[in-house]
């Protein structure tokens, strides 16, 4: 039995887990599949106030978690597979046990979405990757692809040229969503070429091994198909929300983001969110740190008024 439990360990569910620790209300910090949040798969963050130089995301995260502890809060490894948000208090199912809370703060952000074509599952791991940071490093000396014109696909773009000898961004239109400032140093780099207005129909192994060999492209003008040969490529076209548990008792948009009423109340009263998983729109660790805060103090005052 907790007061509080925060459901996941990124920039949202730390800051949450420290202003509640530091209201004495000792919670419990479930960290997912993934702990410390997507910062832990990226490098350089250079736009997390307080860091002139720059931190790296591990390192970020790192230091969240010891500032959490420092005030008291539990961080536990265990990924919160069932909820039952209709019985008080809340039951919450980590597939081990079951612990149960006055008061929950949602904060599982968002994971990586996927082309979805043929040959990327199977070829997932063996060529084929969406996150630059873990995997560059096999990737010494290779022609590689990434996938999207995003901020993300710009910043793994940069990064893999540190490893590979050629990188191609391969996106589906000619104007780009990334920031003019990361557009700008990817279309700076030498080692970087764009294609543009062409869309990856399937990716395509080795007749013998497991392993990517090239990609199937199509120019979305002239309906042309081509073949490219290719040693990687990472996908990096964006993330889907980490809601598929809450389904059928929080409200979501179509795209299972966690629609929230005023500040951070989701449709369940003591029941709060925080960070990507309720935010299509800005998704930085700063605005998640922000809104984290936000829900540990209205989950405090909720909690204080019962
Ligand atoms: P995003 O901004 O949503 O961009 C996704 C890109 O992938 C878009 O260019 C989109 O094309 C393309 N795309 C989506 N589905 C596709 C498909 N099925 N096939 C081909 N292309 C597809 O996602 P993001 O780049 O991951 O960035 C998300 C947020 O994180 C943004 O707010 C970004 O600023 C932030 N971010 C910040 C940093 C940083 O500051 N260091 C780094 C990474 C991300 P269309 O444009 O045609 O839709």
């Amino acid at each position: 039995m907790s007061r509080l439990v925060i459901i996941g360990s990124g920039p949202a569910g730390y800051t949450a887990a420290l202003y509640a620790a530091r209201a004495d209300l000792a919670p419990i910090v479930y960290e997912g599949l993934q702990p410390g949040g997507q910062l832990t798969i990226t490098t350089e963050v250079e736009n997390f106030p307080g860091f002139p130089e720059g931190v790296v995301g591990p390192d970020l995260m790192d230091r969240m978690k010891r500032q959490v502890e420092r005030f008291g809060a539990e961080c536990r490894p265990g990924f919160i597979q069932k909820v039952d948000f209709g019985r008080r208090p809340f039951v919450l199912d980590d597939g081990d046990q079951q612990i149960e809370a006055d008061a929950v703060i949602v904060a599982t952000g968002a994971s990586a979405q996927l082309l979805k074509v043929p040959g990327e599952d199977h070829l997932m791991g063996y060529g084929v990757s969406a996150c630059a940071t873990c995997d560059a490093a096999f990737f010494r000396n290779v022609h590689v692809a990434v996938v999207g014109g995003g901020d993300s696909a710009m910043e793994e773009g940069t990064y893999l040229t540190k490893f590979a000898s050629k990188v191609t961004i391969i996106h589906r239109r000619e104007e780009f969503r990334a920031s003019k400032i990361m557009l700008k140093r990817a279309q700076e780099n030498p080692k970087i070429e764009f294609l543009l207005n062409t869309v990856v129909e399937e990716m395509l192994g080795h007749d013998d091994k497991r392993r990517l060999r090239a990609l199937k492209l199509r120019d979305t003008v002239t309906n042309e198909v081509s073949e490219m040969a290719i040693d990687g490529c990472f996908v990096a076209i964006g993330h889907k929300p980490n809601t598929d548990v809450f389904k059928g008792q929080l409200d979501m948009d179509e795209k299972g983001y966690l629609k929230l009423g005023h500040g951070t109340r989701t449709n369940v009263e003591g029941v709060f969110a925080a960070g990507d998983v309720a935010d299509a729109e800005y998704r930085q660790a700063i605005t998640a740190a922000g809104t984290g805060c936000m829900a540990a103090l209205e989950a405090e005052r909720w909690l204080a008024a019962r």
